[in-house]
This record gives structure tokens, C-alpha cells and sequence, in this order.
């Protein structure tokens, strides 16, 4: 870590758009996770010391060449515009070059107040650190664009919530934290050269294909409407509900950002709210794809300094085409199918509707039904169901649709490794943070392991593959973090 160098980009290329802060430091800092992948596409062979990890992102010391900053952005908040938000328990130290030769930024959350706390403590909990961090690793795991995280820091720095908990800090690492809201920050302030310098700075760094383009920032927009699209049709796909989408925690490159009170599906259910503070269900899994428009379009008017009506309008009207495109291949390949036809409609609603109706667990329905044998003219899956005569008859119309699409094993095969085995349940986040909250961690490092290989086999920790236990069913996944 010593070695890396800071290239500040955000520092230097966008004054006026941050304030400078210093991080206020956690007392008694602990390593709590740490995640190789990550340090790996950061250069790291090996595990830094934990003491290093604690002294360099717990806010303690910074790394030489690190230039803290808060951002400042704006966003809808459940519909509601709020002008002003912003980094306001998180620093950005800066940016350093990956693996691949790509600057990304380096993020420390829970790392005390800033001008933008409002009325926040700064802290994030080690609850939510944990969760966080797991979910970055879950969607790593699932090949989910998503923001993803060093390591956790503990610490015995006590924070007041529902109930008085422990402050931790998390190393985000991202190819960038641009928000829609930075983009309303500015043009609702009416400071439209800021708004165009934001711009500019994403189209050098993050969409350089666009600016070869007749209209750069059409071309941008367009883009960021189609990335958007495809994340939501992955997480649809999984039965992921990120249960926040506020402008303020939509990637302008769309990766999943901003972990709060997200949840994976258990049993299927369209209209499953993971935030249990999101009483009117605005965040709800089945309105994840038009919120996702609805937010588009709020970044579009931030943008029509820049780009016309007539261009957002043509760039939106790509997000239905690329969502649904994605989300039919998506589905295509659960079902084992080369591809969605006309007629197929009626089948592939089926059985969500048969899974809707009895509580059937998404993850382990598409899991099962990859290792059917559709040759044969019953499936044991037929016992798990009530509705014994609405899955046979379900059954006999895939089966058929199977058999005459051929190629049966290698259609199978293709199936186990789009279904995946093992998702992040909150049960299991839970179990780990309670051990975590008792000093032990281990638990965090097993659910590390197997979600790295969601689609595996993995005979040791077949216990993370049964249905949830029941009570799971009553855990209340708060928006406090
Ligand atoms: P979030 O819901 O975590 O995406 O946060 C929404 C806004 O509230 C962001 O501007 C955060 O920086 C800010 N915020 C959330 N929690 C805190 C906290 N404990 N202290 C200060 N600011 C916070
Ligand atoms: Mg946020």
C-alpha cells in the first residue's frame, strides 16, 4: 500500500465540487475483513499486515499522497428532491491506478463528520460495514456491476442507533462514486459550468468513446441509460432489491452502490420490500425497472443544459429495449433455453406464479429445476409443491418446450451455471454480524468463500443452500446504518 501512488484526479480536476476534510479516527481498531480479490485488483499478492489495514483505514494515518475530500451531490429521496446531501460520513482519498492500469477511487465511509453530515454522527456501524461488505462480494460473485470493498475495520467507538452499537469503517474501492446527483447538485443550483466541468471529467475518464461523438454528452447519457438498464435487469434476475434507490445511490456507470437495507428474495415474491421503513413499497423488487427509469429522467433534466429534450427523450427510450433484452436472455438461460420466444410467455409465468403463490424460494426453485431431467415425465420436484396438479401440468409444458429445443445436457449445464447455489441471505449477513458484534469472524471469511462461487458445488457448506430458517422470516432490516 505504501507503494501506491495517488493520482488525485476528482482533487485536481474539480475544485469547487468538495470540501477537504481530514478523517476523524475510530478508537481501537480491528481488522474484521478483508477481501483478497479486491486487494489483489489493487496490486496486493498478499494480506497487508492487519495493523497496517487498521492504521491506514481506520483514519488514523493517511497514505502519502492521499488528498481526503467530501463530495458534495444532491438527490430524489423517495421521490422528494433534498438540493443538498453528500458525503457525509465518507472521504474520498483518492484515486490510484488498478491492475489494469485504471485509475479507481478509494473511498473511506464511516470516517467522522463532514460538511454534509447534517445531523449525522459520520459513523457507519459495523452492522452495515459488514453488510456492505458482504453484498460487495455476493454481487462480485453473481458478476453484478457493483462497487466493491477492501476491508472492515472494527472498532470500540460507540455510536448511538435504535440501540448504542460499535463504529467501523469500510474501504470502498470503485471505478468511480459519480451519483446522479452530483449532476442535480448543479443544475438545480443553476451553477451550469460546474455541471459541465462534472460532465467532462466523466466523459474523459469514465466514457472516452463518447467524445469522438457528434453530441458527447447525448452519447453519455445514452449509455449511463443503457448500463442502468442492464444492472437492473441483472438484479431482477437473482431476486436482488437494492431497497434505496435514490438518485444520491445511482452509479452514473451503473454499478450497485450505496448498501443499506438491500435485500436477496427467499421466498418469491413480486412485491418484496427488503427496507423495512419503505412502507409505501416505492423500492420494492417489482418496481425496481420503472424506478430505474424514473430516475433516469431525473438525471436527464439535470443534464438539459447539455443535452437536448430530444435527445434524452430518444436515449430513454432505450432503457426499456435494453432492460427487457437483457432480462429475457437473462431469463432464457434460468430456463435453459437458447432464447425467449413469442409462446414461451405464458410458460415462464407460470411457474413465477406458482412459486408467488405458495412462498417457493426463487434461488433454490431455478437451482432444482437445473437438475431436472426433463426426458423423464415426472419430476421430484413435484413433492415440494401444494399444488401438486398446477406443477405437473407446469411441468409437462417446460418439459416439452425442452426436448423439442434438443441439445438437453448441454442446456442443463447452462443452467448450473446461471442458477446460482448459494446467495447472500440475510440470515446469513446476520449470523455473521452477531459474531462479528462478539469478536469472532470467521463467519465472515466462510460466507466470503462461498459466495466468491455462487454457481459451484461446494459440498463443505451445503448448509448455506437449505431454506432459510424460520427465524429469518422476522428479521426487520433497518434503514439506520
Ligand atoms: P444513505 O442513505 O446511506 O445513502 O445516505 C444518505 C445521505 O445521508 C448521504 O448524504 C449520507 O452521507 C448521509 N448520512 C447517512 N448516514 C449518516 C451519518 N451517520 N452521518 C452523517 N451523514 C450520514
Ligand atoms: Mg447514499
Amino acid at each position: 500500500m505504501e507503494t501506491w501512488q495517488f493520482e488525485n484526479s476528482w482533487f485536481n480536476e474539480l475544485v469547487g465540487t468538495y470540501s477537504e476534510v481530514s478523517p476523524d479516527a475510530i478508537s481501537n481498531p480491528t481488522l474484521v475483513a478483508y477481501s483478497d480479490s479486491t486487494g489483489r485488483s489493487l496490486g496486493l499478492a498478499e494480506q497487508p499486515a492487519a495493523a497496517d489495514l487498521c492504521r491506514y483505514f481506520s483514519g488514523h494515518q493517511l497514505l502519502a499522497g492521499s488528498q481526503p475530500i467530501a463530495q458534495v451531490y444532491a438527490g430524489h429521496q423517495f421521490g422528494q428532491y433534498v438540493p443538498q446531501l453528500g458525503d457525509g460520513r465518507g472521504l474520498l482519498l483518492g484515486q490510484i491506478r488498478n491492475q489494469q492500469g485504471d485509475l479507481v477511487d478509494l473511498h473511506l465511509k464511516g470516517a467522522g463528520q463532514t460538511p454534509y453530515s447534517r445531523f449525522g454522527d459520520g459513523r457507519a456501524v459495523l452492522r452495515s460495514s459488514i453488510r456492505e461488505f458482504l453484498a460487495s462480494e455476493a454481487l462480485s460473485g453473481l458478476t453484478i456491476p457493483t462497487t466493491q470493498a477492501l476491508c472492515v475495520i472494527g472498532s470500540d467507538t460507540p455510536v448511538q442507533r435504535e440501540e448504542l452499537e460499535s463504529a467501523a469503517t469500510l474501504l470502498r474501492v470503485s471505478d468511480s462514486h459519480l451519483r446522479f446527483g452530483h449532476f442535480e447538485f448543479f443544475y438545480h443550483r443553476n451553477e451550469h459550468d460546474k455541471l459541465k466541468q462534472l460532465a467532462d471529467f466523466a466523459l474523459r475518464h469514465h466514457f472516452p468513446d463518447c467524445i469522438d461523438q457528434p453530441e458527447p454528452y447525448a452519447a453519455m447519457f445514452q449509455q449511463v441509460v443503457v448500463k442502468t438498464a442492464q444492472l437492473i435487469a441483472k438484479w431482477q434476475a437473482v431476486g436482488f432489491t437494492h431497497g434505496v434507490m435514490n438518485t444520491d445511490n445511482m452509479s452514473l456507470l451503473g454499478l450497485t452502490i450505496d448498501y443499506g437495507p438491500y435485500g436477496f428474495m427467499d421466498g418469491y415474491q413480486a412485491g418484496y420490500i427488503p427496507n423495512h421503513s419503505d412502507h409505501g413499497g416505492r423500492y420494492s423488487y417489482a418496481q425496481q425497472p420503472g424506478i430505474g427509469h424514473w430516475n433516469l429522467q431525473c438525471l436527464a433534466l439535470a443534464l438539459s443544459p447539455l443535452v437536448t429534450k430530444e435527445q434524452s427523450q430518444l436515449a430513454l427510450e432505450h432503457y426499456q429495449t435494453a432492460l427487457l433484452g437483457r432480462y429475457s436472455q437473462l431469463m432464457a438461460a434460468k430456463f435453459g433455453l437458447n432464447e425467449i420466444q413469442q409462446n414461451d410467455g405464458e410458460m415462464l409465468n407460470g411457474l413465477f406464479t406458482l412459486m408467488q403463490s405458495e412462498g417457493q424460494d426463487l434461488t433454490r426453485t431455478f437451482r432444482q429445476l437445473s437438475h431436472q431431467d426433463v426426458n423423464q415425465q415426472h419430476s421430484a420436484m413435484e413433492d415440494d409443491w401444494v399444488d401438486r396438479d398446477g406443477f405437473r401440468q407446469w411441468w409437462q409444458a417446460y418439459r416439452q418446450r425442452r426436448i423439442a429445443q434438443g441439445d438437453i445436457e448441454h442446456w442443463q449445464q447452462q443452467m448450473l451455471l446461471t442458477n446460482p447455489k448459494y446467495i447472500l441471505r440475510n440470515y446469513m449477513a446476520q449470523q455473521a454480524i452477531e459474531e462479528a458484534q462478539s469478536g469472532r469472524f470467521d463467519e465472515i471469511a466462510r460466507l466470503q468463500q462461498v459466495l466468491a462461487r455462487p454457481y459451484d458445488e461446494q459440498p463443505e457448506y451445503e448448509q448455506y443452500a437449505a431454506l432459510p430458517p424460520d427465524w429469518s422470516q422476522h428479521l426487520e432490516i433497518s434503514c439506520s446504518s
